[in-house]
């Protein structure tokens, strides 16, 4: 491994750094971005809306992009900074992340000139707002196993089924939808990939939320929903390769972003919040969960620069992108998923956090209800442990 910035990465650095502390509002900023993907509210998706389209202006957005797509043809490296400077910054993940990310650059692969062109433009900019109906209730790790069926009427398909943990959803403009078009051959052979508006008569979004109060993910529901054949991205029934691209981006998607600062915020909650009426800093059990929280992030650090050395020497990827998540997964939090995703690494935290410093530190700050619920888990540790005094 190689820890040594380029002169011109550093300079690159630099400069995003600078645009950063100029052109970033400290109203936009927040603790942990990745508590709140997205946005929680409508008012705060159109500010960042408008974020984006800043930095877009300003040449930030969609780096890695080829240059006539509208991007910088930034390499690997220039990505990670840009996420390590992005995420020191505290800035809020980008609204059309999804579409920049996973999106986009499967469009830039697989569309025609005319999805191309009606697009990407709209990604970069934020016009256009992405999600991701891949997921369902039967076909989640085993993704090939969707049931969502898209039947051939002739120029257009007609589409049946629902999807799950589709974030972001309710502020879509378009969905990215894997479907059954052929049910009749082997599960990976009969797959395609549409891309349709969440306008279209017959997509319905119901959300998820989550214990936290905060609303990501959603299902989706198609009833007779009439799709163009215009619409269909790549090959009729190789959704499967499409997706596949979808998925290698979204492996690579996560960059240098460390969780020191999440590490220190929760110690500070821990030093904070009472377990049974001291400070939850003050058990030993807890600070020895922190300590184990800061070795494994200061480990999947490493994990995540061997990956990064990787794919810089143009190897194929490793195990490093699947011992990520399964290192989350063995610690008892959620997220975990063989196709691949680092998407868990939050939950990691939040996770810890909700063992190690009590509910309270699910809630965000300002959630009233947040003192209240570490009482409350308090008291029910008191109860269950008289509990087991009774019985045992
Ligand atoms: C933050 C986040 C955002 C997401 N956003 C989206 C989105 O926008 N769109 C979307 O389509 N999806 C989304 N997902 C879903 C995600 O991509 C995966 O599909 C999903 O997490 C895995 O499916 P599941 O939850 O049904 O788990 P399951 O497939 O039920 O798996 C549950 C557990 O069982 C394990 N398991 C499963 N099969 C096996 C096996 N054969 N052997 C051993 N172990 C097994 C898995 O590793 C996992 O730990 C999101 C997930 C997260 C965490």
């Amino acid at each position: 491994m190689d820890f040594e910035f380029a002169v011109e990465h550093q300079s690159f650095r630099q400069e995003f750094r600078d645009w950063l502390a100029t052109n970033l509002s400290p109203a936009l900023c927040l603790d942990d971005a990745s508590d709140d993907r997205v946005a929680s509210d409508r008012e705060t998706f159109e500010r960042r809306c408008v974020w984006q389209k800043t930095m877009h202006a300003a040449g930030w957005v969609g780096i890695t992009w080829p240059k006539e797509y509208g991007g910088r043809d930034a390499g690997l490296i220039e990505r990670v900074i840009w996420d390590e400077e992005y995420t020191a910054a505290r800035a809020p993940v980008l609204p059309g992340n999804m579409g920049l990310s996973l999106v986009g650059p499967t469009i830039i692969h697989w569309g025609t000139p005319e999805q191309k062109r009606r697009h990407l433009p709209a990604i970069l900019n934020a016009d256009e707002i992405w999600c991701q109906g891949f997921s369902e209730p039967g076909a989640g790790s085993d993704l090939a196993s969707l049931r969502t069926r898209a039947v051939d009427q002739g120029d257009h398909y007609v589409v049946n089924g629902q999807k799950v943990w589709t974030s972001g959803a309710h502020f879509a403009h378009w969905i990215i939808l894997l479907v059954r078009t052929n049910p009749d051959v082997p599960k990976h052979q009969g797959i395609s990939c549409l891309l349709v508006p969440m306008t279209t008569p017959g997509v319905s979004v119901r959300p998820l939320v989550l214990m936290t109060g905060h609303h990501h993910f959603n299902e989706v529901f198609f009833t007779d929903v009439v799709v163009p054949k215009a619409n269909l991205l790549g090959p009729v029934n190789q959704g499967w390769k499409v997706s596949t691209t979808t998925l290698m981006y979204e492996r690579h998607s996560a960059g240098g972003r460390s969780h020191t600062a999440q590490i220190a915020r929760l110690i500070a909650l821990a030093k904070q919040v009472p377990i049974d009426g001291r400070p939850a800093w003050d058990h030993p059990a807890i600070r020895q969960r922190l300590a184990q929280l800061a070795i494994e992030s200061e480990a999947l650090k490493y994990t995540r620069l061997r990956s990064l050395t990787r794919q810089l020497r143009g190897e194929a990827p490793g195990p490093e992108g699947s011992v990520r998540p399964c290192r989350t997964h063995r610690a008892g939090s959620t997220g975990c998923s063989p196709l691949g995703n680092t998407r868990s690494r939050p939950e990691r935290a939040r996770f810890s956090a909700t063992s190690s410093a009590s509910a309270y530190s699910v809630c965000r700050a300002a959630d009233a209800r947040a003192p209240r619920r570490a009482q409350a888990g308090s008291e029910s540790r008191k109860r269950s442990s008289t509990r087991s005094k009774a019985s045992g």
